[in-house]
């Protein structure tokens, strides 16, 4: 690969040579310098690794917290409202469908929507949502657990038959497993209404001064790109759209516990054969608290008073961005 799929330019450097998710694989990271985006070479999913981490995501780090949600969402009051309590990217979803978008009664597509709990969370808050995937067995899971708001297919074929369809599309934590974005994203815009909204969400290299130099994302081939807002910028021009960003400023400043950004270096998480090297405990206490904080309306309140304890008065970068994604109709 001698360009940036993402800006077309030639100025790419190879910037580390890492072992991989799984012990026995190596990659290297290649860095874009006029986008400032990163991607591991080679750009390939290996879709064993997915099962594997499916098949354990109650114990695989990262993971596990996915799964917890997916349970948590059936014992609150209000899915939408606590997801976006727990996590900046759910935050800034529902940031966008409450305060940005003025539209009434938008069709809502959620696209990889993996174990389904943010389209159930939008659904029972009265939105018109529906989620796709390609895991015939995530969908058919989500429909069992939430509902029919499910289906299952590749969405470059979804795309050629739902032209135009949908007001809002949803892409949250997705765009970093895909090894080509630019086709990806391309479907997605022809989903989109003359007037639609294309959300995409997924960890920042902008809020690491070095990144430069280094990859600190999860190890390929479960990420393959690691992205700046830059990127974005350059992947809506090159598609003709138009590209905005969610400010997280209001999720950030409430925030009490700190981002790890120190340690660049991410841990393989697969043996050889397939098996999770550290696990993680679900039965946690600390996320039980956190979900009844949060169900009873407290967690603002609580994240407020340690903050005063603490005398802080800092505010956090923000660890992920949020894209906002339009087609430019070529009006000024
Ligand atoms: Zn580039």
């Amino acid at each position: 690969m001698t360009k940036c799929e993402i800006c077309n330019s030639s100025a790419i450097s190879v910037i580390q040579s890492l072992p991989g998710y799984q012990e026995g694989s190596f990659y290297d990271i290649k860095y874009c310098k006029n986008c400032n985006t990163s991607f591991a070479d080679p750009l390939a999913v290996d879709e064993n690794i997915y099962n594997k981490i499916y098949s354990n995501a109650h114990i695989v780090p990262g993971y596990d917290r996915y799964y917890r949600f997916a349970n948590d969402v059936l014992k609150v009051r209000n899915p939408f409202l606590f997801l976006s309590e727990i996590e900046d990217t759910y935050w800034s979803i529902y940031h966008f469908v409450k305060e940005h978008n003025k539209q009434v009664n938008p069709k809502i597509l959620e696209v990889g929507c993996g174990l389904g709990y943010l389209t159930y969370s939008l659904n029972k808050d009265g939105y018109n949502a529906l989620g796709l995937d390609i895991s015939e067995k995530a969908v058919a899971e989500a429909k069992k657990k939430y509902g029919d708001y499910y289906v299952c297919a590749d969405v470059h074929d979804f795309a050629r038959q739902n032209h135009g369809q949908f007001d809002i599309v949803i892409l949250t934590e997705v765009i970093e497993h895909i090894p080509n974005p630019k086709n990806f994203v391309s479907s997605l815009k022809s989903l989109l209404s003359s007037s639609g909204k294309l959300l995409i969400t997924t960890p920042s290299k902008d809020a690491e001064p070095d990144a430069s130099q280094y990859w600190n994302t999860e190890l390929p081939p479960v990420h393959l790109w690691w992205f700046s807002k830059n990127s974005f910028k350059e992947l809506a021009s090159s598609l003709n759209m138009n590209c905005d960003f969610i400010d997280f400023t209001p999720f950030v400043s409430r925030q009490t516990n700190y981002p790890k950004l120190s340690d660049p270096w991410r841990t393989q998480t697969l043996n050889r054969n397939g098996q999770v090297l550290f696990t993680v405990d679900h039965s946690d206490i600390k996320h039980s608290l956190k979900r009844g904080l949060i169900d009873a309306g407290l967690m603002t309140y609580f994240k407020r008073v340690i903050k005063i304890l603490r005398k802080d008065t800092s505010s956090i970068p923000a660890t992920k961005i949020t894209a906002i994604l339009t087609i430019d109709n070529g009006q000024p």
